[in-house]
């Protein structure tokens, strides 16, 4: 192997591309910033929070994140730990939440679920399970706020496996919880790991023969140890097996306890996290399978485009998944749907708030491109005699919909143009309707994307839009030879796509499993066709 290939191996190698996915108030952003710091990215400190709290009056992310103090689009944060590179793709936990939100769990190789260990499994974390679960990938659980009284460890194990259908194994094990709370019993590395003396600002570390040393009934007392000793042998009995494979196959998860808050198990779960999570992993192409440890060739994709809500500044910023092949500052690259070579001479790595320009950066890592309007989520970027073009994105089932017209009806023309190219950015869907007027109905799965869409229709169309929320919340794609319009008529409404898809939208799931009993030749697609 040539020393260019060995150089790329060790590039790819040493990357770690992942998302958290929680349920707000979990305490994703809190872990995201003890692992920067854990990361040496000291200078950081508060920034992860600072953003929350919209402290930054120099940002020019979206207007609406600063007005609401939250992460409205998901940024990327970048940091080296121990011989690793570690990027950490944020997803918003508001319940705001968006495709982009989806789409993002794309660019990630693994995905780590943050569980509030008092709550269990909550809405939002089982909607961006299934996501990456469809996908395959590794899910490594943290369950939070172990310093807090909480449930049960075995019923939160159940309720993987009930909510989600993911089997679980605990890499580590409380010992105590709430008040009584002393740490945690590493099953892996044999060991200890203390809160001293219950001051929750001091770990110790106590290396041990096995759950049952002398050691561990002297520092937990003999109540905690016994408990301790019945739960871990029927783990050891009853429990799974600690398999790669299946872990590797998103079919079994390691669990961590701990308490981001306090610092607790933070580092041993990034240490095991960084062992067992897989480096940049191929991705499916019109020319096959793009390894990043074979294909030479540059290559990647677009996730998400975030525009700039300030009208002063139209300019967007493209975010792209590395697939393979070493990117430099400045390097020509074919935009395979144009068919035109451009120059990425501006690209940005997101490091929380601060944007560096770029030299030099490898399969796994996402940059971030200035985008005068020439791409669209889903755009392949590649170099070499082959155009690469990446499968496509998934779409989304909307679940929110709204009618939406014009204040004024001399901007018509004007508005028709909005719609038009803010639905071509992949950030929103419209139909028509069928009968009647042709009015036009918005589809999104987060609240917040209605807003952003009335933002930026006035702030870069002019337009003031109305918008009448409707009571539906579920879609999908009819596919049949001899669809009756008419059967659409309680609780739910046909419409049409872009593209003259039928699509039926329903108030509930009772509306929707009756129609489809009423029409068993039909096929119901949850998303296009
Ligand atoms: P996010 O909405 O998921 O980003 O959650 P945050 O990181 O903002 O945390 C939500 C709340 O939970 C905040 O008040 C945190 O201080 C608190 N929190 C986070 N981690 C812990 C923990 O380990 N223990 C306790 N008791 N509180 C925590």
């Amino acid at each position: 192997m040539n020393q260019t290939a060995t150089h790329m191996q060790n590039e790819v190698q040493k990357r770690r591309t992942f998302a958290i996915i929680s349920h707000p108030d979990a305490g994703k952003t809190t872990l995201t910033e003890k692992l920067l710091l854990f990361g040496g990215a000291i200078r950081l400190a508060g920034t992860v929070k600072g953003r929350k709290a919209s402290r930054h009056a120099t940002s020019d992310w979206m207007e609406i994140e600063k007005q609401r103090g939250i992460s409205v689009t998901s940024s990327v944060m970048q940091f080296d730990y121990v011989g690793h590179r570690v990027n950490i793709l944020d997803t918003p936990g508001h319940q705001d939440f968006s495709e982009d939100t989806y789409r993002t769990l794309t660019a990630a190789d693994s995905a780590v679920m943050l569980i509030d260990s008092a709550k269990g499994v909550e809405a939002q974390t089982k909607k961006l399970f299934q996501v990456c679960s469809k996908r395959g990938i590794p899910i490594f659980t943290f369950m939070n706020k172990m310093d807090r009284e909480g449930r049960d460890p075995f019923d939160l194990m159940e309720e993987l496996e009930q909510v989600l259908g993911i089997r679980s194994y605990p890499m580590n094990w409380p010992i105590g919880s709430g008040k009584q709370f002393c740490g945690v019993y590493d099953r892996v590395r044999n060991q200890l790991e203390l809160f001293q003396n219950g001051d929750h600002d001091q770990i110790v570390v106590r290396k041990v023969s096995g759950y049952d040393d002398p050691l561990v009934r002297e520092i937990a007392g003999d109540y905690l140890y016994e408990q301790l000793q019945e739960q871990l042998q029927l783990l050891d009995v009853a429990g799974d097996e600690f398999d790669l494979e299946k872990v590797r196959k998103g079919e079994l998860t390691p669990v961590f306890f701990g308490s981001a808050i306090n610092n607790f198990g933070v580092q041993t779960f990034l240490e095991n996290f960084l062992e067992l999570a897989p480096q940049p992993q191929p991705r499916n192409s019109s020319q096959g399978e793009i390894d990043p440890t074979t294909f030479e060739k540059f290559s990647g994709y677009i996730f998400k485009i975030q525009a700039n809500m300030n009208p002063a500044h139209r300019d967007r910023i493209a975010f792209l998944r590395i697939c393979s092949g070493k990117f430099e500052r400045g390097m020509s690259v074919k935009h395979v749907r144009v068919g035109k070579d451009i120059k990425l001479s501006q690209p940005q790595q997101f490091l929380a708030q601060e944007r560096d320009i770029v030299e030099e950066a490898f399969p796994g890592d996402i940059i971030g491109l200035f985008d005068p309007g020439i791409f669209r989520i889903g755009d392949s970027l590649s170099q070499g005699a082959q155009d690469i073009v990446f499968d496509e994105l998934p779409t989304f089932s909307p679940e929110m919909f709204s009618k939406v017209s014009i204040k004024n009806a001399l901007k018509q023309k004007q508005f028709l143009k909005g719609i038009d190219q803010l639905t071509e950015e992949g950030t929103i869907q419209v139909f028509h309707t069928t009968s009647g007027f042709d009015e036009l109905i918005l589809g999104v799965v987060g609240q917040l994307q209605f807003e952003v869409m009335e933002y930026r229709m006035r702030a870069e169309y002019g337009v003031d839009i109305l918008l009448h929320r409707l009571p539906f919340q579920f879609a999908r794609w009819v596919i049949d030879d001899k669809l009756d319009p008419a059967k659409f008529r309680i609780n739910s409404q046909l419409v049409k796509d872009k593209k003259d898809n039928y699509v039926a939208l329903f108030e509930n799931e009772y509306a929707m499993r009756s129609a489809m009993e009423k029409m068993p030749q039909a096929k119901f697609l949850e998303t296009a066709p």
